[in-house]
C-alpha cells in the first residue's frame, strides 16, 4: 500500500457490498495497488444485509484519506445521508481534504482510480468521477456537449501545462494505428495514462482518423471521448524536458499492447470507398509528413508579425500554385488564402494576443476546418481536407520544412491519412502506383485529382492496419477492394485484372461519344463536369456532350456572391471546351447541407430535406435570375439547355420557366446578344417527381435522373453515411423501380431520359441502367473505360434480363449479387 499513500484515495459506499467489492476489482484492474480503495457498503453482521452505515464510512474514510485526501462515491438516496454525516463524525482536517461526488459509482470508480494512480489533485480525480459518464452519453448520442469540451473545461489544468511548456521547449509526435480489435479502451487507456505521469512532459493524444482532440493523457474519459477504434490513427504529442523519451515510450506501450488484448491479426483485406478506377499492385509506403510544430510563444511587435504572416500567405500562394497549376482547385485554394475569415482572424489574433504567426492563422484554420467537419452534405465536409492543406502551406512558410514527400525507392502502392489535394497533385503518377488513403472519400479534391491523374486510389480504408505488417499491398480502385501482403492466388488475380484493363483501354481520340451494344442499340457517354479543366479533359476523352455542369461548384469557397459577368466569364470558359457539343447546366444545387459561404443560410435541423436546389433559388429569386442571365450569355452560340435540379413539385418547373422568360426579356431589353430559346429540364432525385414523372413530362424537355440523391430520399439513407454504405445502394431494388417508370414516362411523352448521379459510371450498375431503357449515361470521364468494359459484347436483351433479376430481389444484399452479375454480362 505504501505507491498509494502519496495519492488521493477512493471510499466506494453502497447499498451492496458485493456492488461495492465488484467495482473496486474493476478498478484494480486498472490500477492495480497503486490506489487505496475502501468499501463502506452494506449494513448489518459483516455487511450481509442492504443499507450503509455512517461510522463504517467514517472509519473508511480515516483508513484511505492520506495528505492527498479522500473521494467518495456513493450509490443511491441514503448513501449520501450516511456520507454527509460520516463527514461531521471524523476529525474535522481529514474531512476538508474529503470530497464526496455526484458521480456514478462504477464509472467514476475506475475513471478517478486511474486519475488518482496519474498522480492527480484532489479536486481533479474528483472532476474525473463526476464526468464519468460523459463518454458513454457521447457514444450513444444522449450528450448535451461533446464529452471533449466537458473534459477540456474540468481539465484546464492539464491544457494549461501543453501551453506553458511548449514554448521553446524540445517537443515529439508520433502517430500510429490502433490494432487492438476493441479500439483504445480502458485498460490500454489506464496503463498510457499511469506511464505517462513518469515523464516531465505534457502529453496529449488526438484522433486524427476521427478528428476528435487533442485532450491531455491523463484522464481516462478524456481518452475515452477520442472515441479511438480499431484502425484509428492516433497523434501522440508531447513537449517537455523528456518529451523524446515519453512519445518513444508510449508509443511502444500502445503497439506492445495489441497483440496481448488483440490475438487475432488485423485484417489483410478490406472493403473501401472506391475513388479513381485502376488496380495497383506493389511495394508498400507511407507519405511522409514534415509539418513543423507550433510553438506558442509571444511577439514583441505585433505589426511586423502580422507584415511575416501576409509574405508567408504571398510564399504559400506560389508553393501551392506551382503544385495545383492547371487543375481546378487552385482556384479554391487561392480564395482561402485571402478568405478573411482565416487572414483577418489571424493578423487579430496577432494584435490582440501578441501569439506569433504561425500559432495565430493554425488557430484560424482549426476554427474553419472544424466548421467544415460540422457540415452534413459529405461532398462540402470533405473541403475540411482543403483548409489543412492551405493551412499547413502558411505554417511551412512561417517555420520552414517541406512538402511531403515519398520515401526513394521504386514505383510504390502509397498509404495515407485524409491526403490533400496539393499531396495529390504532387504524387508523380511514374512512382505511385495506387492510393489507400486511410481517411478520405470520393469526393475530396484529392480524390477528384487522382481520378483525373489516372491513379488507381481508395479511400475511408480504416479497417486496414499497414503499420501492423505488409510490405506489398495491391488494390482494384473500381471496387474498392484492398489487401495487405496479397496471396499468391490474389496477387494472380490482379496481374490478371491489369492485363484485363491494359488491353481495353482507348487510346485519345478512339472514342466519339457512342458506344454500340452487341445489338446495335446506342449508349451515349456524356460528362459531369465541375470546373473548365475537368471540361477539357472530358472532350479529350470523347465525352458526347456534358451532361450535368454543377455550377455550384464553381463557386464553394467563396465569401462573397460572384458577379453576373464573373459567372458568365467562367462559364463560357467551360462551354469553350465542348463547342458544337451538347452542354446540360444545372442551376445552382446550394441551400442547406451545401452551405455556400456567401448564401449567408438559415441552419436547418434537416437540411438534405430543407431549402436546398430549386426551393432556395426559388426563394431567392434575384440569384436564380442572375444566373439565367449568366447562362443564357455565356450560351450564346453554344447548344446549351438548363436543368433544374432537386424538382419536387410541378409548379417548381412552371417558376423556373417563368425566370428562365424574364431573364432572356431582360437581356433582350438590354440589347445583350444570349442563346434563346433553350429547353429546360429536370432532375429526377426525389422520389415524389420519379413517381409524377408522367405528368411532369409535360413541363419538362427532359429528364435526368440523379441516383445519389433519389437513393439517399428512397431510402431514407444519407448519402456518403460511413455506416450505410451497404444501405445507400442505387441498384437497390426500390431505386430500379423507379429508374424504370421514368423510363417509361420519358418514353411514353418522347422525353429523353439520362442518369447523372454516381451509379451511370459505377461498371456494377451501369448495366443495369441500360437494361433498364436508359440510353445516355453520364459520368466522370474516367469512368468511361471501365463502363465500356462493363457493356461490352452485351445485347440490350441480355442487359434487360440482368436487370429484371435485379428488379425482383428483396433487398440491397441481394441487389449487390445482382450487380456482380451485371459485371459479368453475356
Ligand atoms: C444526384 O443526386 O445524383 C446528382 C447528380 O446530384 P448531386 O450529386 O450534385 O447532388
Ligand atoms: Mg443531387
Amino acid at each position: 500500500m505504501s505507491g498509494a499513500a502519496g495519492r488521493v484515495g477512493l471510499v466506494l459506499v453502497s447499498h451492496s457490498r458485493q456492488l461495492a467489492e465488484a467495482t473496486r476489482a474493476l478498478a484494480r484492474q486498472m490500477t492495480g495497488e497503486a490506489v487505496a480503495i475502501a468499501c463502506a457498503a452494506g449494513a448489518g453482521d459483516g455487511g450481509a444485509d442492504l443499507g450503509t452505515d455512517a461510522t463504517a464510512i467514517a472509519a473508511a474514510i480515516e483508513r484511505v484519506c492520506g495528505p492527498a485526501g479522500a473521494v467518495v462515491l456513493m450509490d443511491i438516496g441514503g448513501a449520501i445521508l450516511s456520507a454527509e454525516t460520516a463527514l461531521e463524525l471524523i476529525d474535522p482536517a481529514i474531512a476538508a481534504r474529503t470530497r464526496l461526488t455526484g458521480g456514478p459509482i462504477v464509472e467514476g470508480a475506475v475513471a478517478a482510480a486511474v486519475r488518482a494512480a496519474a498522480g492527480g489533485t484532489l479536486d481533479q480525480v474528483a472532476a474525473e468521477a463526476r464526468q464519468a459518464l460523459a463518454p458513454k452519453a457521447e457514444q450513444l448520442g444522449e450528450a448535451e456537449r461533446p464529452a471533449s469540451a466537458a473534459v477540456a473545461a474540468t481539465d484546464a489544468g492539464a491544457a494549461a501545462a501543453v501551453a506553458a511548456t511548449s514554448a521553446g521547449a524540445p517537443a515529439a509526435t508520433v502517430e500510429l494505428a490502433i490494432a487492438d480489435p476493441g479500439g483504445l479502451h480502458a485498460r490500454p487507456a489506464a496503463r498510457l495514462i499511469t506511464r505517462a505521469v513518469a515523464f516531465d512532459a505534457a502529453i496529449t493524444l488526438e484522433n486524427v482518423t476521427a478528428a476528435r482532440g487533442p485532450v491531455p493523457a491523463s484522464s481516462l474519459i478524456a481518452l475515452a471521448s477520442l472515441g479511438a477504434r480499431r484502425g484509428d490513427v492516433l497523434r501522440l504529442r508531447a513537449t517537455g524536458r523528456q518529451a523524446v523519451e515519453a512519445v518513444e515510450a508510449l508509443a511502444a506501450l500502445l503497439q506492445r499492447d495489441a497483440p496481448a488484448a488483440a490475438p487475432a491479426a488485423p485484417p489483410a483485406s478490406c472493403h473501401a470507398i472506391p475513388v479513381a478506377p485502376g488496380v495497383a499492385l506493389g511495394p508498400m509506403v507511407r507519405l511522409v509528413r514534415s509539418i513543423p510544430e507550433v510553438p506558442e510563444t509571444t511577439v514583441d511587435d505585433p505589426a511586423a508579425e502580422a507584415e511575416r504572416l501576409r509574405r508567408a500567405l504571398d510564399l504559400a500562394a506560389q508553393d501551392l500554385g506551382s503544385a495545383l497549376r492547371g487543375t481546378d482547385i487552385l482556384d479554391a485554394h487561392q480564395a482561402l488564402l485571402c478568405d478573411p475569415a482565416l487572414v483577418d482572424e489571424a493578423i487579430s489574433r496577432i494584435e490582440r494576443e501578441r501569439c506569433n504567426a504561425a500559432w495565430a492563422f493554425r488557430q484560424a484554420i482549426d476554427a474553419a476546418a472544424a466548421i467544415y467537419r460540422q457540415l452534413d452534405d459529405p461532398y462540402l465536409r470533405a473541403r475540411e481536407a482543403d483548409v489543412h492543406d492551405v493551412g499547413d502551406a502558411v505554417v511551412r512558410a512561417l517555420l520552414g520544412g517541406a512538402a511531403a514527400v515519398l520515401p526513394d525507392g521504386p514505383p510504390a502502392v502509397v498509404v495515407t491519412e485524409d491526403l490533400t489535394p496539393s499531396e495529390a497533385a504532387r504524387l508523380d503518377a511514374g512512382r505511385v502506383l495506387g492510393v489507400i488513403d486511410r481517411r478520405g472519400g470520393p469526393t475530396s479534391h484529392a480524390a477528384i485529382l487522382l481520378r483525373s491523374a489516372g491513379i488507381p486510389a481508395v479511400a475511408g480504408a480504416a479497417a486496414l492496419v499497414p503499420d501492423a505488417g505488409g510490405a506489398r499491398a495491391g488494390l482494384d480502385g473500381a471496387t474498392g477492394e484492398v489487401w495487405l501482403d496479397p496471396d499468391p492466388e490474389t496477387t494472380i488475380e490482379l496481374q490478371r485484372r491489369q492485363a484485363a484493363l491494359r488491353a481495353s483501354r482507348r487510346p485519345p481520340g478512339a472514342r466519339d461519344g457512342r458506344l454500340r451494344l452487341a445489338c446495335g442499340r446506342e449508349v451515349e457517354l456524356w460528362a459531369n463536369v465541375a470546373g473548365p479543366s475537368d471540361a477539357r479533359a472530358a472532350r479529350e476523352a470523347g465525352a458526347l456532350g456534358i451532361g450535368l455542369l454543377r455550377t455550384e461548384m464553381l463557386f464553394l469557397d467563396r465569401v462573397d456572391e460572384p458577379g453576373e459577368d464573373e459567372q458568365a466569364e467562367l462559364l463560357a470558359e467551360i462551354f469553350a471546351a465542348f463547342a458544337g457539343a451538347p452542354i446540360v447546366v444545372r442551376t445552382l444545387d446550394a441551400g442547406g447541407d451545401k452551405a455556400l459561404p456567401y448564401l449567408e443560410l438559415d441552419a436547418e435541423t434537416n437540411p438534405s430535406l430543407g431549402v436546398r436546389g430549386v426551393r432556395l433559388s426559388l426563394a431567392r429569386p434575384a440569384l436564380l435570375e442572375a444566373q439565367l442571365r449568366a447562362i443564357l450569355v455565356a450560351g450564346r452560340g453554344h447548344d446549351i439547355r438548363v436543368l433544374v435540379p432537386m424538382v419536387s413539385i410541378a409548379a417548381e418547373v412552371s417558376a423556373v420557366r417563368a425566370a428562365l422568360e424574364r431573364a432572356h426579356e431582360a437581356l433582350a431589353a438590354m440589347g445583350a446578344a444570349h442563346r434563346w430559346p433553350v429547353a429546360t429540364g429536370i432532375m429526377v432525385e426525389v422520389p415524389s417527381a420519379a413517381l409524377m414523372a408522367e405528368r411532369l413530362a409535360r413541363q419538362a424537355d427532359f429528364f435526368s435522373i440523379g441516383t445519389n440523391d433519389l437513393t439517399q430520399h428512397t431510402l431514407a439513407a444519407e448519402r456518403g453515411h460511413p455506416r450505410l454504405h451497404a444501405l445507400a445502394d442505387p441498384a437497390h431494388p426500390a431505386v430500379l423501380r423507379l429508374v424504370r417508370g421514368v423510363v417509361e414516362a420519358g418514353h411514353a411523352a418522347k422525353r429523353p431520359v439520362s442518369v447523372c448521379g454516381e451509379a451511370a459510371g459505377d461498371p456494377g450498375v451501369a448495366p443495369l441502367l441500360v437494361g433498364l431503357g436508359i440510353t445516355r449515361l453520364s459520368m466522370c470521364a474516367s469512368a468511361f473505360d471501365a463502363v465500356e468494359d462493363a457493356l461490352a459484347g452485351a445485347s440490350f436483351a441480355d442487359l434487360s434480363a440482368i436487370a429484371e433479376a435485379a428488379l425482383a430481389v428483396d433487398d440491397a444484399a441481394a441487389a449487390r449479387a445482382a450487380r456482380a452479375a451485371a459485371r459479368r454480362p453475356g
